[in-house]
């Protein structure tokens, strides 16, 4: 895989680690890699190995006893293999951090292992069984990206999948400990380059350790010529010798030169925040604060999934460009993120269920289209793959005549009641008021509600889909109003199901509680929230259009497909001029158009001056119809800004999100003026 100028690779599946399973000198079965010709581990001694190299040379007990603070631990490792490594390391958490101590591991990955082959290699470890549990249930889909893993509630996993340069140069975070792993230096040469020991050097905290089981001279010098200091300490078993070290002074973030106006606001303490709308966005990222120790107060006018969050059935899908995008790459890697988020929180499926989305080619157009995205980006069956009419057909339960992308893992939510679940987050005060204006204090915000109550906190978040720009701070921040409206209809007891939800223009779910729901309208600029029957008709034309066959079915079982037998509501969704989300920390636009003014004038002459924010200020809003794929990663990577933690997307992406683009793009195109 060749990446891109941003550093970013192209989206496809990736090579799979090819094992083989030889028997150690104990008789016993051990994972060894077939392609490089190494072993992961040990059988015989891989723990105490672990434990002597990893954890002893980063003193790792040591440190997690003493750890304090807002902010967790953070383990990077290369090379996550079987994941013993960090296994082990949370483990060792377990046994000395303090109850309130978080701890972060970053791990990357260039061959991940299939499923089946991870469980077996950690199946030698009994004793780990709870933490391996853990990652298997979570173990993601071999896509390059981030893929966040909530492995307890205090212990996080990031692994980025990709080569291990690759991705620290796209990490967005910096490391306490690193576990210098993969494969030897003789048998895996490409990993241990300078550039590797650089990026390592620029993504570390001043007086970060990293420990390898290798003295190899290569290493040796790159780890010095990065800033490292090394010395060789006794090493393990056989080994004589392995290399330990720190570095003081890591360098500055020289990525930032190209785009100055991201370089994220300074990081200020986080105990109390103000999470304003009780959305899908807000209450995600209320819940994803709350469950980091933030007491967090939880604002909306109504109540939670009172807006555009409110409809008792939504899907959670996705449409990816064909031609690999940042858009795309972000809702594929919210999608991959909501699927892994919604089966931690509701593994009984209440909530929602991946019952698979099929997005049928209705058009010779969209027929092409999607033959496109399937040989441009070939991802793996499990996230994404073509199906035949027939396949559809089969698939979705009812007759299609129409090929389609078969989406397994993606389906549909309840949206109202995941809202209202996520607002009852221990740690969540929800507060019903308006909250009109914030001004900002020496040390905080204060919030003005519409009944005059204020409130002081650290930080807030801003997640009022369309009233989001309302506030003073936030006014330069272009958002469209999109009026959304669902129908749906009661069925009779026999009617027909759905195996999948079906979209085309809209989206057609498996009938819940004895109700068919069907839509939705996407009027722009309409924001208007009144059910209307000219949206009943347009949205029974794409029922008809989509699924004829389910139709005449209902028809059939004496289901009334007829307006006046409709339900229906409608929701005013917020869309950014560029359709993707904001989510990011609050710019200050006049700042920013003072600072960047020359740009307008010679978009290459780019001044050293970094983007001055909102300090503690952030959004989450502009996300459209696709909030459920979209709102909970971004719920992530606020949460972990504001708890200063490595962020859960590759830094283009982070920047894609910022919702100071458009200030700069109008600046660079010389429309300074209408953003004002
Ligand atoms: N830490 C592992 C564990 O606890 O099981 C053992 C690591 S194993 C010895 C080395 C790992 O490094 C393999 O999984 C291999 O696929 C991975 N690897 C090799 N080259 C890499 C690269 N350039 N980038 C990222 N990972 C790489």
């Amino acid at each position: 895989m060749t990446a891109t100028p941003d550093g970013m690779p192209p989206l496809a599946a990736m090579e799979t680690a090819r094992l083989d399973w030889q028997r150690d000198d104990t008789g016993e079965e051990a994972p060894r890699s077939a392609d490089f010709d190494d072993v992961y581990f040990s059988r015989h001694d891989g723990r105490a190995e672990t434990s002597h190299v990893f954890l002893g040379g980063n003193r790792l007990p040591e440190r997690f006893a003493s750890w304090r603070g807002m902010r967790p631990f953070v383990v990077g490792e290369t090379g996550f293999g079987t994941g013993l490594n960090m296994l082990c390391a949370w483990a060792c958490f377990d046994a000395h951090a303090a109850a309130e101590a978080r701890l972060h591991l970053v791990s990357t990955e260039k061959f991940p292992l299939c499923r089946e082959d991870l469980a077996r290699a950690l199946a030698i470890w009994p004793d780990l069984a709870r933490h391996t549990e853990a990652l298997l249930a979570q173990w993601p889909e071999p896509v390059a990206g981030v893929h966040r893993l909530h492995l307890d509630p205090r212990v996080t996993l990031d692994l980025h999948f990709g080569d291990a340069v690759e991705r620290l140069a796209l990490l967005d975070g910096r490391v306490d400990a690193w576990f210098l792993d993969g494969f030897a230096p003789s048998k895996n040469p490409e990993m241990w380059q300078p550039e590797l020991f650089e990026a390592m050097a620029a993504r570390s905290r001043p007086g970060a350790t990293f420990a390898t089981f290798t003295c190899a001279g290569v290493v040796k010098r790159g780890l010095k010529a990065a800033g490292f200091a090394w010395r060789k300490v006794p090493g393990f078993g056989r080994k004589r010798e392995m290399l330990v070290g720190e570095i003081t002074a890591p360098p500055e973030d020289a990525r930032r030169s190209s785009t100055p106006w991201f370089t994220p606001p300074p990081a200020r303490p986080s105990h109390r925040v103000a999470v304003i709308g009780a959305g899908i966005a807000g209450t995600s990222v209320a819940a994803a604060l709350a469950e980091r120790g933030v007491a967090v107060t939880l604002f909306d006018r109504k109540g939670p999934g009172a807006g555009g969050s409110g409809n008792a059935q939504g899907a959670l899908y996705v449409k990816l460009a064909a031609e690999t995008n940042y858009q795309s790459r972000v809702y594929l890697a919210g999608l991959l993120h909501s699927r892994r988020w919604l089966s931690r929180l509701d593994p009984g499926q209440t909530l929602w269920s991946p019952c698979g989305v099929l997005q049928l080619a209705l058009s010779e157009k969209e027929h092409a289209r999607q033959a496109r995205f399937l040989e441009r980006q070939p991802l793996p069956s499990g996230v994404v793959e073509g199906a035949s009419a027939e396949q559809a057909t089969e698939r979705a339960g009812v007759g299609t005549w129409a090929p389609a992308l078969d989406y397994p893992q993606a389906g549909w939510v309840r949206p109202d009641a995941l809202c209202r679940r996520l607002a009852e987050t221990p740690g969540i005060l929800f507060r019903q008021a308006e909250v009109i204006r914030l001004t900002a204090e020496s040390d905080g915000w204060r919030l003005v509600a519409r009944d005059g109550t204020t409130l002081d906190v650290d930080q807030v978040v801003i997640a009022t889909a369309t009233l989001a720009n309302r506030f003073h701070q936030t006014s330069a921040l272009p958002l469209q109003p999109v009026r959304g409206q669902v129908s749906r209809v009661r069925l009779p007891p026999d009617a027909p199901g759905l195996g999948r939800v079906v979209c085309a223009g809209g989206y057609v779910p498996p009938p819940l509680d004895g109700w068919l729901t069907f839509g939705a309208t996407f009027l722009p600029n309409d924001a208007d929230s009144g059910v209307r029957e000219s949206d009943h008709l347009a949205n029974l034309a794409e029922l008809e259009r989509t699924l004829p066959a389910y139709v005449a079915a209902l028809n059939e079982a004496g289901a009334d497909l007829t307006p006046a037998n409709l339900e229906g509501r409608a929701g005013v969704r917020a869309a950014s001029p560029d359709k993707s989300p904001y989510a990011g920390p609050v710019p200050d636009a006049e700042a920013w158009q003072e600072a960047y003014a020359e740009l307008t004038k010679d978009a290459t002459r780019i001044p050293g001056t970094p983007g001055r924010h909102h300090t503690g200020l952030w959004i989450s809003a502009a996300h459209g119809s696709r909030g459920l794929a979209s709102a909970p990663l971004c719920a992530e990577l606020l949460a972990s800004r504001i708890c200063d933690e490595p962020l859960p997307l590759e830094q283009p992406l982070v920047d894609h999100l910022h919702p100071g683009r458009r200030l700069i793009r109008d600046l660079i195109q010389g429309k300074h003026e209408s953003a004002a």
